[in-house]
């Protein structure tokens, strides 16, 4: 029951970091603005070397966003028409997107419905003599099988690109997202686990020569200036956004363990039969981007907790084959049933770093008071 001392309780929300980092993000401002030089400069490569030594990677190239981080490692790779490329059937549509920016066909593999990362089975299953790469979304945190991936991948030549948007920081094996494939896209939209205060983007990988490509291809196809040897895009990281990312960099571990230990209370204290918690693979370190509980009467649990002052959300209300973006498959309902069943089950509770111990424990009372 809603109660009138009660705060509301948001998804999500910045501002405890905010608030902790406020004179260290006013000095990064302050810093870039006295320095007058706002695109690909000192911040940016301060910034790409400290995310490539957290990622335990060689490189990291910035970029405008996520999606933008997909496309170019794309093309980098030389990846366009007549080209497939595998993607999860239940990702955020920019996984899907970048393929067809690139130019190459999405093909959707269905996920593994405990951890709702792509399926390494189906992996094999999906490949023909066109596909060229793989992308495995390490979604809601929680990186994907890759070892198994990377086997099937291996076998059939190729490539292997993690979407790491939602896992800054996650382990797979001990090793983080970002340095698990050939090359991964991270985006620090706002709301992932370390967001810039815009847009922004990057490339991490091992290959020089790759990262040198997707370097070039994002800034007009230059390597050097006025000489351009790809007919590129612009998508570079503003000086501002690095230097924001920098401040934030150093807290990310921190951040992330405070979402663990929210995980850990959901896990442990939701205990109604309802409700499905999240499963979490044993060679995995999730970083919670997103904590996916399952319901079958997912609507009426929506609104039970909102009627609780309690915030949640969907990932994502609506697959990719069932958006008029893709209309031009022609699916219906039915065709990917696994990304069906979790469009129409799938509630994202409460989760932010700076999230007191009693808004957790008042969204486990109300969901564990759900009754549908
Ligand atoms: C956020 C996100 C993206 C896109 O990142 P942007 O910076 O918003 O372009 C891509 N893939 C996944 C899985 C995401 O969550």
């Amino acid at each position: 029951m809603p109660q009138a001392d009660k705060q509301p309780i948001p998804f999500a929300s910045f501002r405890p970091l905010e608030q902790e980092l406020d004179a260290d993000l006013r000095a990064a401002f302050a810093r870039v603005y006295a320095n007058s030089w706002y695109i690909s400069g000192q911040e940016d490569a301060a910034f790409e070397a400290a995310f490539a030594a957290f990622c335990g990677v060689r490189h990291c190239v910035g970029c405008g966003n996520g999606l933008d981080a997909l496309v170019l490692i794309l093309k980098a790779m030389g990846i366009g028409p007549g080209d497939e490329v595998l993607v999860p059937s239940n990702t955020f549509i920019a996984t899907v997107l970048a393929v067809s920016y690139a130019g190459a066909a999405p093909v959707l593999v269905e996920p593994q419905p405990d951890t709702f990362n792509i399926d390494p089975a189906r992996i094999e299953a999906a490949v023909t003599p066109r596909t060229k790469a793989v992308i495995a979304v390490h979604l809601y945190g929680q990186c994907a099988d890759m070892d198994p991936i990377l086997a099937v991948a291996r076998r059939h030549g190729l490539k292997v690109i993690e979407d790491a948007a939602q896992a800054h920081g996650a382990r797979y094996r001990g090793r983080r997202a970002g340095s698990l494939g050939d090359a991964a896209g991270f985006s620090f939209y706002p709301g992932k686990n370390l967001g810039a205060l815009g847009d922004a983007g990057c490339v991490t990988t091992n290959d020089p020569a790759l990262a040198a490509r997707v370097r070039a291809l994002g800034d007009y196809g230059s390597d050097a200036k006025y000489h351009h040897i790809y007919k590129g895009q612009n998508s570079r990281l503003d000086e501002l956004q690095a230097a924001f990312l920098a401040a934030k960099l150093p807290h990310l571990d921190r951040m992330n363990a405070a979402r663990r230990d929210i995980a850990a209370r959901y896990l442990a204290g939701i205990t109604n039969p309802a409700v499905k918690l999240p499963a979490v693979a044993s060679d995995c370190e999730p970083v919670w981007h997103v904590f996916a509980v399952r319901c079958e009467q997912r609507d009426a649990l929506e609104a039970h907790l909102a009627a609780a002052g309690i915030g949640t959300n969907k990932h994502y209300p609506t697959p990719i084959h069932l958006q008029g973006a893709y209309a031009e498959w022609g699916l219906g309902p039915g065709s990917y049933p696994l990304a069906e069943q979790i469009s129409a089950t799938e509630l994202s509770l409460p989760m932010y770093y700076g999230m007191t111990g009693a808004q957790v424990q008042a969204v486990i009372d109300a969901v564990n008071a759900f009754a549908p």
